[in-house]
């Protein structure tokens, strides 16, 4: 991917968060406090504002952006989540200006390990880690660039979908105990659309 292909990619996923905003707060509505739809949207639309007055848009200046407006506009413990997994993605592009499948497994998977790191969440907790952890996986055993992103994107919808069933174990949902079940997780939620949004945009290498 060039890195107008990564500008395109935040964009659509930002579009994405945008249209699904209502989704998404009424999710978090049920295990949280009814914000997330609103601030992942909202934090992302300033990412791509700030990619748009980049002067040199590298693959890193767009995923240091990205994870910048996540950190900075978004706010609370889920703002640091998001916005420490496009922040160890961009570490790793350094003057990249090309990504391949390959660099992209490996930037996906270096946001995991940085999310993982600082909210210390596992799989079967109940958060976006359950969508994730098998998209990242997913994405890396494909055997080719639009093709991963479908996988990927399959991938976490099942994990957001598992998330169902499953007691909170960090985030605001662990308050709610027994009452959390029944509910599917909004940040697993919004990890699925932006792998869908993804798997909608060209990848050609
Ligand atoms: P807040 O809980 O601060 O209101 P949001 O509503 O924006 O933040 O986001 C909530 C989402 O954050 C949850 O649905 C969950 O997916 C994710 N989350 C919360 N805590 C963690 C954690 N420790 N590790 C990974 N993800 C988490
Ligand atoms: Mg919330």
């Amino acid at each position: 991917m060039t890195a107008d292909q990564l500008a395109d990619l935040i964009e659509r996923m930002a579009a994405r968060l945008l249209a699904e905003r209502a989704v998404l707060n009424r999710l978090d509505a049920a295990t949280g406090d009814g914000d997330h739809g609103s601030s992942i949207s909202g934090a992302l639309a300033l990412a791509v504002q700030e990619i748009d007055a980049l002067e040199e848009p590298s693959p890193q200046a767009i995923w240091l952006t990205t994870a910048q407006a996540l950190l900075n506009g978004m706010g609370g413990a889920s703002g640091a989540i998001f916005g420490t997994f496009f922040l160890k993605g961009a570490a790793r592009l350094q003057d990249a200006q090309r990504i391949s499948q390959v660099d992209m497994a490996a930037l996906l998977e270096a946001g995991l390990a940085g999310v993982q790191a600082r909210g210390r969440a596992q799989v079967g907790d109940k958060t976006m880690v359950d969508a994730l952890a098998p998209a990242v996986a997913a994405f890396a055993a494909a055997a080719d660039f639009p093709s991963a992103w479908r996988a990927a994107a399959d991938a976490a919808a099942a994990g957001a979908e598992s998330t169902r069933d499953m007691l909170a174990r960090q985030g605001r949902a662990k308050y709610l105990g027994e009452r959390a079940i029944g509910h599917v997780d909004p940040g697993a939620t919004t990890i699925a659309l932006m792998f869908a949004a993804a798997a909608d945009t060209h990848t050609a290498e």
